[in-house]
């Protein structure tokens, strides 16, 4: 049974990887002049670029990123808690409406990889709750996903949307994520293998206001530790304020080290309460992510606000070698973070 779950993972996985879907063909007509600006070491413009027809979907990589902050999916719908037909709703929605998942750390890094005219968001999942990664047992004590946990959800899209890539960030403490004391180290591997990430969520979901400084340092040292215990070497690159609630110190939110256990947190994530700028604006702070709380009021409300304003709205290139924004935005570029792509306005 153990051996055909891993086989058809593995088969849906080479799936996967043969169904990478091409950027988005678009059509040639008034092309607008575009300018380029080579950045430091970049080789010539490429002028098959040129022809893009910029007018079809509006490329703005300035533009505003959902960082969508998930806590229990399950049976019940409320402010904490997403019923699993809705979480799936919500997908179905964010696909249609040319969202693609992103990882966090593709969003921090800015190695954003869509197709042209898409927009990246970012799933986060706080808590380690039994609905966003369940095992059902079978009678041979042998395990399967159960289809209505997050996980199995975003995979069962991936299937469905080729261009849907299982992203996300699973935000656990201990000592039982997910809520099953048994096979917590075959799901940590699962995430890992899927594609998902793994963020801190302090130890025991401690609230670092209330520590000192060293109480801190060992809150989020040991939720390290403990995940590398199951994943040797795994880098947790981020982490998840519990209650929303910064340590006195801001520094050893960042970084620190307890016992023979370092942390470095690129990305700190916050509660509340709406998009996060692009990784290339220059008010991104990855120290200060602003999430949007994914429940019935929240998503939609922002989902709408960009149907109605979609100049805010992050919109790929579909080039990864290049950032493009409107020339209107060009004094809200940090150009130290374009780096090795080149600039181009519109
Ligand atoms: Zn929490």
């Amino acid at each position: 049974m153990l051996t055909k779950f891993f086989s058809t993972i593995l088969i849906f996985l080479l799936f996967l990887s043969a169904c990478q879907s091409p950027a988005q063909p678009v059509d040639k007509q008034s092309a607008e002049k575009v300018q380029e600006i080579p950045a430091e070491g970049n080789d010539a413009p490429d002028n098959e670029k040129e022809n893009t027809d910029w007018q079809a979907y509006r490329p703005n990589e300035l533009g505003e990123v959902m960082i969508l902050m998930y806590h229990e999916i399950g049976s019940k719908e409320g402010t904490w808690s997403r019923q699993v037909d809705n979480f799936r709703a919500d997908l179905e929605r964010l696909y249609q409406e040319n969202y693609r998942p992103v990882n966090l750390n593709d969003y921090i890094s800015g190695n954003i990889n869509l197709p042209a005219g898409t927009t990246p968001f970012v799933l986060t999942f706080d808590d380690g709750t039994s609905g966003h990664l369940r095992f059902i047992e079978q009678d041979d004590s042998q395990y399967i996903l159960d289809p209505d946990c997050a996980v199995a959800i975003i995979l069962e899209m991936s299937k469905k949307y080729p261009d849907f890539t299982p992203a996300g960030t699973f935000f656990i403490y201990y000592p039982v994520p997910f809520r099953q004391s048994k096979w917590i180290a075959e799901k940590l591997a699962l995430l890992q293998k899927w594609g998902f990430e793994i963020g801190n969520h302090a130890y025991n979901h401690e609230n670092l206001a209330k520590l000192s400084s060293s109480e801190v340092v060992e809150a989020l040292a040991k939720n390290v530790r403990a995940t590398q215990d199951y994943l040797p070497g795994y880098q947790v690159k981020s982490l998840a304020l519990p209650y929303g609630a910064r340590a006195k110190e801001e520094a050893i939110l960042r970084s620190g080290k307890w016992e023979e256990t370092s942390y470095q947190h690129n990305a700190i994530l916050l509660v509340g309460a709406n998009p996060a700028p692009s990784p290339f604006a220059q008010n991104f702070d990855p120290y200060r992510l602003p999430r949007v709380r994914a429940d019935g009021t929240e998503l939609p409300r922002w989902l709408d606000y960009f149907q109605k304003y979609p100049e805010k709205r992050y919109i790929s290139d579909g080039d990864n070698d290049f950032i493009t924004v409107p020339r209107t935005l060009e004094e809200k570029i940090n150009k130290n973070k374009i780096n090795g792509k080149k600039l181009r306005l519109y």
